[in-house]
């Protein structure tokens, strides 16, 4: 656990003091009662009175979430936050067996499933993006994230033969979903949804509506590379936003993005994968061919006001590749994107304010865009 939360270290910390303070000497006894009880009196007026907290780390949604809150950042607004977190999760997570996600799933071909407002509002979303991208973006790409052991973090190459048996339940178009109910079924038995490429972000967006009710005027809310910027910085200047390193451990960027409030997500080859033979195969996968994508892109970065979508089309167009990924993301107001290639090339959109700090990487420029 990453858990930062002062309160609860500042009691720890004072309760090792008031065990230290209780060693056995007679004479102090008078002493150590009042001072025992001046010490319970400030341990309690320090937990009822809240006191700002810089920032908070947990793990959920399998993956930690940092979320920084500045100015008046108390810990119930972060318990909030965390909570609502932890909600989703229990909703849309495949790997909960009481999810909404899972009872979906193993219905699947038998009966639809009524769900709670919220799932049914993220599956609808996804379909939305399935039909959009024309299905390289497909919620329902469960069976071939479990062929290929990435639930189980015991991931391995599968055979054709299983390959090809698994690849026709890969097909959104075999979701129904009933609105007045708020029922899902997968009219397929053997098909699994699985939001992991869109749900982080819907989860982003509540943290943001959390805190912006809350009156936080400026945040950082980072779920597992999902970022949510909140608000203006203090200085009115734009925000700066890291780039992974694709090719490197976290942490190491190739520069920056400035950017006013917004979300920034990125699907890349780095997040979970596995290395054999030299070859690199991670977790996102091109549900045409049931292998991981392979397109010469490392990695693809959204920016756009809000964090499901940013989501669901940074998968979609790290699968669709550079070509049609950015035809579709041009198509959208306000979304702009960073491709980032194996080669150490970086091509954006338009509209996109990125600083290269690592000259191993190559930013071409938007008359070179052209040639493609
Ligand atoms: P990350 O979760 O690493 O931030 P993504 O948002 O791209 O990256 O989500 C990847 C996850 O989405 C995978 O772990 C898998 O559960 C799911 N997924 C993989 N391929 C696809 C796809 N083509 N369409 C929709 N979801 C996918
Ligand atoms: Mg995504």
């Amino acid at each position: 656990m990453f858990s930062l939360k002062i309160p609860q270290n500042l009691k720890v910390s004072r309760t090792a003091k008031y065990h230290n303070v209780l060693n056995p000497d007679n004479k102090y006894r008078l002493s150590l009662c009042v001072l025992c009880g001046l010490l319970l009196i400030y341990n309690l007026s320090v937990l009822s009175c809240e006191r700002p907290e810089h920032s908070r780390a947990d793990v959920a949604l399998g993956t930690v979430c940092t979320v920084t809150l500045f100015d008046q950042g108390k810990s119930s607004i972060y318990n909030d936050i965390f909570k609502r977190i932890s909600e989703i999760e229990n909703l849309m997570s495949v790997r909960i067996p009481t999810s909404d996600i899972s009872r979906i799933n193993a219905a699947a071909g038998i009966k639809p499933v009524q769900v709670h407002e919220e799932t049914f509002k993220v599956i609808k979303r996804a379909v939305y993006y399935a039909e959009l991208c024309g299905g390289a973006f497909d919620p329902t790409i469960g069976p071939l994230v479990s062929l290929w052991g990435f639930y189980n973090d015991n991931p391995r190459i599968p055979s054709q033969e299983e390959i090809d048996i698994v690849l026709p339940l890969i097909n959104w178009r075999n979701i129904e979903l009933d609105p007045e109910t708020n029922s899902v079924f997968l009219t397929q038995h053997n098909m699994t949804l699985d939001l992991g490429a869109i749900a982080k972000g819907y989860a982003a967006d509540e943290s943001a509506r959390i805190a912006r009710e809350a009156g936080i005027t400026a945040a950082i809310i980072d779920l597992g590379g999902d970022i949510m910027l909140l608000g203006v910085k203090k200085d009115k200047s734009l925000w700066k936003v890291g780039l992974q390193n694709p090719d490197e451990d976290q942490g190491f960027t190739i520069g920056y993005l400035q950017i006013p409030e917004s979300s920034v997500v990125t699907s890349g080859v780095y997040e979970r994968f596995f290395i054999e033979e030299g070859i690199r195969y991670h977790h996102i996968f091109q549900p045409s061919d049931g292998y991981p994508v392979n397109n010469g892109l490392l990695s693809v970065t959204i920016i756009a006001k809000n964090s499901m979508d940013a989501d669901a089309l940074s998968t979609a167009a790290f699968v669709l590749g550079y070509q049609k990924g950015r035809v579709l993301i041009e198509s959208l107001p306000s979304v702009e994107a960073v491709f980032i290639f194996q080669d150490y090339t970086i091509r954006t959109t338009t509209g996109v304010n990125l600083v290269i700090t690592d000259k191993s990487f190559n930013l071409l420029t938007t008359e070179l865009h052209r040639v493609f």
